[in-house]
């Protein structure tokens, strides 16, 4: 089926409450929207948000990429020949992984579409994997006053979450403080991971880890200590602590998952469709990492429905992806899409509709071809 029309909007949606990590502060999501149509009349949607600090990508550079690039290079090629479109779309600009993320997304959503099945059914490895339908994600608390803190937490609880994915990394002491204040509020059966951003030198880091190792707060993992680009430090705080160690901003490419994995770099590997450039490359890392027995995460940046639910599909039909941090739609204050997986406090249910399953929404395209 050869790609026939390729066309690029936006969506705006507020947030329930600002989001704040050690890089950033945000109020609003506002995503670039990539549809696609077949010759058969099939279409397929994609997501990309800008996220600067992270991939680099911001909202002019990944439509530029899109309409300058990506797409002139795919045009009019054979979606049957999968492996021959994303080689296209790799080669056709360096870096740009949002903006190929977007097409990559929509192709598979068309792709699945056109074959008239869910997305998980297309990208599950059937001999070793099993379907799951029903996925739990953690949700994010933001970095701010500990006392505000130990709020959110105890809403999270409250609206039915069992994981708590606490961001840090503005300061050691401080950090395990905040930490310390969240387990004694929530009780020892809520799961608590650790996201510090890159905030933390190695030093720092294993200080900071071990004192929560020590006053028994019971971490299931640490993200990205350090700097995404102190691969020694990363290794060097994996090596020196007990928590297993989660590796996000150091792996966008396959080529960095296959160096944390070899050099036993980080225990974890945390895999967002931002980074990888779509799910082409995300299954390459879900391969590798079976072969070698690591445990992967699905995880998100500040995305709406669409780039999320490609994650919850691809978690769904990989096994070795065994946690969600898939909460953007649950942060957003709205749901303006029609039709799609449902986001319902931590749940989110897999539909058996074609496709990603998201159907209509309120966005303006603008035509690319
Ligand atoms: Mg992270």
């Amino acid at each position: 089926m050869k790609i026939k029309n390729i066309f690029v909007g936006y969506i705006e949606i507020p947030l329930i409450t600002p989001f704040k990590t050690a890089l950033r502060t945000v109020s609003s999501v506002k995503d670039l929207i990539v549809k696609i149509e077949g010759e058969n009349g099939e279409t397929g949607f994609g997501e990309a948000p800008p996220t600067a600090v992270i991939t680099g990508d911001t909202k002019e550079s990944i439509e530029a990429a899109i309409r300058g690039y990506i797409a002139p290079a795919i045009r009019g090629m054979d979606l049957d020949d999968l492996d021959a479109v994303m080689a296209k779309i790799e080669k056709s600009i360096a870096k740009n992984t949002s903006a190929k993320a977007a097409v990559d997304i929509a192709l598979y959503d068309l792709y699945a579409r056109s074959k008239g099945i869910p997305l998980y059914r297309l990208l599950g490895d059937t001999a070793q994997d099993m379907v799951r339908t029903e996925l739990e994600t953690d949700i994010t608390i933001s970095v701010n006053p500990v006392q505000e803190m130990v709020k959110d937490s105890i809403r999270a609880k409250a609206d039915g979450f069992h994981i708590l994915k606490v961001k840090v990394g503005k300061g050691g002491d401080e950090d395990v403080e905040r930490i310390r204040r969240i387990r004694e509020a929530v009780g020892t059966d809520m799961v608590i991971r650790v996201d510090a951003n890159q905030g933390w030198t190695r030093e720092e880091a294993v200080r900071t880890i071990t004192a929560m190792e020590d006053a028994l707060l019971d971490i299931e993992l640490v993200e990205q200590p350090v700097s995404c680009h102190d691969f020694k430090g990363l290794k060097y705080v994996t090596q020196n602590v007990k928590t297993p160690i989660l590796a996000d901003e150091s792996v966008f490419s396959l080529e960095d998952a296959e160096r944390i994995i070899e050099e036993k770099a980080a225990d974890l590997i945390n895999i967002k469709l931002m980074k990888t450039g779509g799910i082409y490359t995300a299954m390459k890392i879900c391969d590798l990492a079976r072969a070698n027995g690591i445990t992967c995460m699905a995880g998100c940046m500040l995305e709406s429905k669409v780039s999320v639910s490609a994650a919850a599909h691809l978690m769904g039909a990989r096994s070795c992806i065994t946690m969600a941090d898939l909460d953007g739609p649950s942060l957003c204050s709205t749901d303006p899409y029609t039709g799609g997986p449902v986001f319902e406090g931590a749940k989110i249910l897999l539909p058996e509709t074609p496709g990603i399953g998201i159907t209509d929404m309120p966005v303006s395209f603008e035509t690319v071809f």
